[in-house]
């Protein structure tokens, strides 16, 4: 184990990863300086507490590396490309980030890691996942991203069996000795390449999450991407790729055979060359994309030795968090449903993919996407469309390529109350047995403080209509 006795540690970030990671390596010993751009009121309160206990804080300049720093840990969010960075490397400074910091510190002794990543459906995997193993009756916990933090978890006072961990690709760019017992990749589509720098660079730093695995990666059939990096990652010797897939499952597989999801990777009886997991009907909700997030889910889980009757009790105990197809009423035969967590294009397909036909409102930030693939595979499924946000020109033109015979309503709003208005430009043209789906394709942020907060507007709109019908 790293000694930290004594060590110049530089932490590049306050917020929530610096703040408990700085304390932790105080407390182990090392002499701690945090580093960090801004200088705002928030970071002059957390600075203020650090300084309490003896740790130097620097603030409105992350950028200089400070003197004698024999390591940095970094928030995962901070950009590869940073002068900090480039200093570090002259200088041979390692830098790890907060799942190396973890990893280091007690990671593979605190519990196994089964650990998930991808572009979207993570988050749910890996509750889905945590629902599984807690059936089984394992102690653990959804942690990364979400719930727990890694550090809580492999040094707090609660011990776990597994751990269910939620990585992003930042935090697998900062994790080069991570080692999880087996991981999946859901899927991968253009997204943070700004801070990649390209769409190789995006997918080397997912496909981290498979070196060293012990028992199983598992990939996304579907996704030929995943697959690749499969093949080019270093695993420990006895180790499977495991494919899920929505179709019939091959051998080594998971899949869904006449709604049933199937293994076929770990056959219990030898008899059989298949085991029977559960129901589609007890996936929460029963769309494609969320089928498949529930096979990634339990396949890392038989991975792990689970028996398929955990995966069903698993799968049937998990609810979704909000604002992720969440469906918030049926008013005059016109299923609403709440996606504002479809902030990119490659989410939005999915939802859209789930009904027909959709009254689909949409816009907001588009963060340098395109719109011409989303709009041209769902074309067929729309009904109308209600724009608002600050790049909803862009899927207009979108819309207007690949969709003409669509009705388009352009809101030009940007104030709050343009979903209020939304929803009641799309209640005109659903008609029953419509689904109107929000299911933006872009952020949040120009209207709304975030997502939630999106959906929640929705939802109040959604709600009134309902009543003023009484
Ligand atoms: P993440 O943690 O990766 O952001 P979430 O589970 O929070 O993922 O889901 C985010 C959004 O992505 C959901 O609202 C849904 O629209 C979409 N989504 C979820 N799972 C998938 C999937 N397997 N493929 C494509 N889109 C998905």
């Amino acid at each position: 184990p790293f000694d930290f006795q004594g060590k110049h540690v530089t932490v590049a970030g306050l917020g929530v990863s610096g703040v408990p990671a700085a304390k932790v390596l105080h407390g182990l010993g090392a002499i701690v300086t945090v580093v960090n751009d801004g200088a705002d009121e928030r970071a002059r309160a957390q600075a203020a507490d650090l300084e309490a206990l003896g740790i130097t804080v620097r603030l409105g300049d992350g950028e200089t590396l400070p003197e004698g720093t024999d390591l940095i840990v970094t928030a995962p969010g901070w950009q590869p490309d940073k002068p900090l960075f480039a200093a570090a490397g002259q200088a041979g400074v390692p830098v790890w980030g907060d799942v190396e910091l973890a990893w280091r510190l007690r990671g593979p002794d605190a519990a196994d890691w089964l650990a998930v990543t991808g572009t979207n459906g993570k988050t749910t995997t890996v509750q889905m996942l945590a629902s599984i193993l807690k059936a089984a009756g394992l102690r653990t916990a959804a942690v990364g991203n979400i719930g727990v933090s890694l550090l809580d978890a492999v040094l707090g006072e609660e011990q776990y069996d597994v751990l269910a961990v939620e990585l992003s690709s930042y935090q697998l760019h900062w994790a080069p000795s991570l080692r999880a017992h087996s991981a999946a990749v859901l899927n991968l589509a253009p997204d943070h390449l700004d801070w990649h720098g390209s769409m190789e660079a995006y997918a080397a730093d997912k496909g981290r999450i498979y070196e060293g695995n012990r028992v199983a990666c598992v990939y996304n059939v579907a996704d030929r991407a995943t697959e690749d990096l499969v093949r080019g990652a270093d695993v420990e010797e006895g180790c499977r790729a495991v494919g899920f897939t929505l179709g019939t499952p091959a051998p080594s597989q998971l899949g869904v055979v006449e709604g049933i999801l199937v293994d076929r990777a770990f056959v219990e009886n030898r008899q059989k060359n298949a085991q029977e997991l559960a129901e589609v009907a007890d996936v929460n909700p029963p769309a494609p994309h969320n089928i498949a997030n529930a096979l990634a889910a339990a396949a890392l889980a038989r991975a792990y030795g689970v028996p398929a009757k955990a995966v069903r009790d698993g799968l049937r105990a998990f609810t979704p968090d909000a604002h992720r197809i969440a469906h918030v009423a049926d008013v005059d035969g016109v299923a609403w449903i709440d996606d504002s967590k479809a902030t990119n294009t490659h989410a939005a397909e999915a939802s859209l993919a789930a009904y027909e036909p959709i009254v689909w409102i949409a816009g907001g930030l588009a963060k340098g996407a395109t719109f011409d693939e989303l709009v041209a595979k769902s074309a067929k499924r729309l009904r109308g469309a209600v724009l608002i946000g600050a790049d909803r020109a862009l899927i207009k033109e979108a819309l207007a390529r690949h969709a003409p015979e669509v009705p388009v309503v352009d809101l030009d709003r940007t104030d709050t109350g343009a979903m209020r208005a939304a929803v009641q430009e799309a209640r005109k043209l659903a008609q029953p047995g419509d689904t109107v789906l929000l299911a933006p394709a872009c952020a949040s942020m120009d209207m709304f403080a975030n997502y939630n907060k999106r959906g929640d507007a929705f939802a109040d709109a959604v709600r009134e209509l309902g009543s003023a019908d009484g």
